[in-house]
């Protein structure tokens, strides 16, 4: 972090690739430089020895393209290739949807070898397009502009791919981060195996995940709920596409006053799935997110027949699990029900997290048989 370098030597420009040593001199790490951001340096690589060149990068990309070989399943075709520090390249994100790769350079430093990423891509993979979400907010506290198009290939806006044998579309141009949820993907999985038969209420269902896979997974009926119309087309295209529209319902609304309508009007499910957007990007708004997720916990309680699942997460780094376990449990004791803690789930193996960088780990799903 800015705070805690005393002193740069030499005269890098922002973005140059400098090395970091310790008070002593000793070597600590090489990475790339911007002094408009708090993130002052992000370090590549930890070996002197090793320079930061086109080589480097077909390692890093090898080496992340042999974990998703291990963790990602055969009857899935989209994944996070590339994981920003997780994978050893700060900055860098890149999903794959079927043939396509999205590709994100969120930082100024990672944005100089984006030719040389796409180029590595391309010879790796050999996609039939690449596009660049670029127009990530992030992007502005490194001083970058906002944009997106193909960078590589030509590339339909809307991609279609499988998760888990079932069929979906990513919207790679006007979606939400590169277009789907990919981090919710085993989730999606996890909580399935519990709506067998049962009724199924999913709050902010974008473009329906957990609803299409918990209806795949044989649910009796399914009401999904999110605030954009946009996101209910596509959840309603993937529901017809997956032959579960019989058993699915969307419903465009502000989950907080549906949950508190379904409440009012007595209405009871078997099974509640909560996935909002993040509540808090900044450790200062910690309590009004807790105010959010405690209200939506509580109402979603109030819904659940004793013996029901709750699936329940948050993506907030800020509110760490420890917390987010304790603000259900107060919802739990507001609500009089008791909960049984069946699962806590994290984010998808292919989004993966560095022990040392509690930042990498950010997404919270638990899964609890509610008395
Ligand atoms: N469960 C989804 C991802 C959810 S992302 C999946 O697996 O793909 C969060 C969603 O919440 C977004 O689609 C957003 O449109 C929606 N949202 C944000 N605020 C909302 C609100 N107040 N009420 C309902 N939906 C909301």
């Amino acid at each position: 972090y800015r705070g805690e370098i005393a002193e740069i030597t030499g005269n890098p420009a922002p973005g140059d690739v400098l090395d970091v040593v310790d008070a002593r001199g000793r070597f600590v790490g090489r990475g790339y430089w911007n002094p408009a951001s708090q993130i002052a340096i992000r370090i590549l690589s930890r070996d002197e020895g090793e320079a930061i060149d086109r080589d480097f990068f077909y390692r890093c990309l090898k080496t992340a393209l042999a974990y998703r070989a291990v963790v990602v399943e055969e009857d899935t075709d989209a994944c996070r290739l590339v994981n920003a520090e997780a994978d050893f390249l700060p900055g860098l994100i890149v999903d794959r949807y079927g043939e396509y790769l999205v590709v994100q350079s969120l930082t100024l430093g990672i944005e100089k070898y984006k030719e040389t990423v796409v180029d590595l891509l391309v010879e790796l993979l050999s996609p039939a397009g690449i596009y660049e979400r670029n127009d990530a907010g992030v992007r502005e506290l490194e001083g970058l502009p906002l944009t997106k198009g193909v960078v590589y290939g030509a590339c339909p806006p809307e991609v279609g791919f499988v998760e888990y044998g079932l069929s979906f579309w990513a919207d790679i141009v006007n979606g939400q981060k590169t277009g789907f949820f990919l981090d919710q993907r085993e989730n999606r999985r996890a909580v399935a195996r519990y709506a067998r038969g049962r009724r199924v209420l999913d709050c902010f269902c974008y473009a329906g995940g957990f609803a299409v896979h918990a209806a795949a997974a044989g649910a009796a009926e399914v009401v999904a709920v999110d605030i954009s119309a946009d996101a209910l087309r596509w959840a309603a295209r993937h529901a017809a596409a997956n032959g579960v529209d019989g058993r699915c319902r969307f419903v465009e609304a502000n989950a907080f006053d549906y949950l508190r309508s379904l409440v009012k009007a007595g209405e009871s499910f078997d099974m509640v799935i909560l996935d909002p957007p993040s509540f808090t990007k900044a450790k200062e708004a910690v309590p009004g997110a807790i105010r959010g997720y405690k209200e939506i916990n509580l109402r979603a309680l109030k819904l659940l027949k004793p013996g029901g699942y709750l699936a329940t997460c948050s993506c907030s780094y800020h509110v760490a699990e420890d917390l987010f376990l304790a603000v259900v449990a107060a919802a739990a004791r507001d609500a009089r029900r008791e909960l049984r803690l069946v699962e806590v789930r994290r984010q998808a193996r292919d989004h993966p997290m560095l022990l040392a960088a509690p930042e990498t780990y950010y997404l919270k799903c638990a899964i609890f048989q509610v008395f």
